[in-house]
């Protein structure tokens, strides 16, 4: 046999997966995208608190095969920060109070899974994430456990046995890096009845230093024993990205452009005050790895040399470039932040450290170091552009070092099966449209 008839066949390295938080606003919005076909992503997060309103999504979500996953809120009801949200209308929470541990010892509250069961069945999803709480000292961990594997004997009971529970370990970056504690999150999540885990990581997301960053691939990577494909959730920017790229976890999830950091700390402590308002519009500035305002992105754009190198060129998103970032910055957000996951998905696992690092990290911190030499009119964009020049260099030297340090040996996280059904970009328009 000649060398030249040997075809070596590689299995197609797992794709890295994006999930999207619908979040409690803005479904109008999304549902639009969606049946104008520019709504990249195909996986999806609703919150049970808000599932009442988001039924034409989920349904035109539905019908374009996209995956749904349904979050319980469970954690939020026993947050101080949280309870009294709109968490409290859910059928398992306590509106008076948050729920402790010894609300559930024998015989008590033993009916929850059965109502959160009869619930995911009436939400149509593929997929719930598991009724855990945040790690305190393993405070919750029999309570958790108990309510796995009850949710699953109710959910096969009430006939929605097809409807996977993905784990969800909420846990403060100080208890991840604890082996201990590590450990016994690993041990406790061993033989559950689970297919994913997700990972809530106290203070980790979009504005995560670089030796934050490198500590959470580390700590994620013992996990890895496990087996289970591990996903970030309530994380982005480029720490999130880098995680990803360097194999600790095999997929993300956020909002649009929100909910890209997890703030336990706000989940332990009563709410602030509401001082109304509405959510401001936030522009994605991709090279800078942060967002700005509307005042602040004009002001960024007025200095000069700064549209060629910042502007969006991308036309599938911005064919005016900074005009429509402005005029449409989550069509602009999804598009910029679903590409960079589906980027790191064509490059060998192997190889997307390497390939994170010089083409994301190297130009945006190549881009971010020029315009800290310009002079800005306003002066919060003028810290800004400095911050993330001092954070995106400190960011580059901690994953540098880790990737050399790896030396290609590191293990990686498997990447979720997709559970919805697979349905081509160029159906999803005419699909959606003949169902509204
Ligand atoms: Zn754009």
């Amino acid at each position: 046999m000649s060398g030249t008839n040997i075809h070596v066949l590689h299995r197609p390295a797992p794709l890295p997966a994006g999930f999207l938080r619908v979040g409690h606003t803005g479904q109008h919005k999304l549902e639009a995208l969606l049946a104008a076909d520019r709504l990249p992503y195909r996986r999806f997060v609703f919150d049970a608190a808000h599932l009442a309103g988001h039924g034409d999504l989920r349904q035109a979500i539905g019908r374009v095969g996209g995956e749904i996953v349904l979050d319980l809120n469970a954690a939020e009801t026993a947050a101080p920060g949280r309870f009294a949200s709109a968490v409290a209308r859910l059928p398992w929470s306590n509106p008076d109070r948050p729920w402790t541990p010894a609300d559930f010892g024998a015989g008590r509250n033993d009916d929850l899974c059965r109502r959160m069961a009869e619930f995911v069945l009436h939400a149509g999803a593929h997929a719930v994430l598991a009724p855990t709480h945040a790690i305190e000292d393993g405070a919750w961990a029999d309570v958790d456990r108990r309510a796995v594997e009850g949710l699953r004997r109710e959910l096969d009971r009430v006939g929605a046995a097809s409807v996977a529970i993905d784990h969800m370990v909420i846990i403060g970056a100080r208890e991840l890096r604890d082996a201990a504690q590590c450990r016994a999150a690993i041990d406790a999540a061993a033989d559950l009845p689970i297919q994913n885990i997700w990972l809530r990581v106290g203070g980790f997301g979009a504005t995560a230093t670089g030796v934050g960053t490198r500590h959470l691939i580390e700590a994620v990577r013992r996990l890895h024993t496990l087996g289970r494909p591990l996903i970030i959730d309530m994380a982005g920017g480029f720490p999130a990205l880098a995680a990803l790229a360097f194999g600790a976890i095999g997929g993300i999830s956020h909002g649009v452009a929100q909910r890209e950091t997890f703030d336990l700390a706000a989940w332990r402590k009563p709410p602030p005050e509401r001082k109304g308002g509405g959510l401001q519009t936030r522009i994605y500035l991709a090279d800078l790895d942060r967002y700005f305002d509307a005042e602040q992105t004009k002001a960024f754009f007025a200095a000069r040399g700064i549209r060629s190198r910042f502007a969006c060129a991308d036309s599938t998103c911005c064919q005016s470039g900074v005009e429509d970032m402005l005029e449409n910055p989550h069509v602009h957000f999804l598009t910029q932040r679903h590409r960079q996951i589906e980027v790191l998905g064509r490059v060998p696992e192997d190889r997307r450290a390497e390939h994170f690092l010089l083409h994301n990290m190297d130009p945006a911190l190549r881009s971010t170091r020029q315009a800290a030499k310009l002079k800005f009119a306003d002066e919060t964009v003028q810290k800004a552009v400095a911050d993330a020049k001092a954070r995106l260099g400190r960011l580059r030297d901690a994953l540098g070092v880790l990737h050399q340090a790896d030396a290609g040996a590191a293990s990686r996280s498997r990447a979720p099966a997709f559970r919805g059904r697979p349905c081509k970009s160029s159906q999803v328009a005419a699909i959606v449209g003949a169902g509204s």
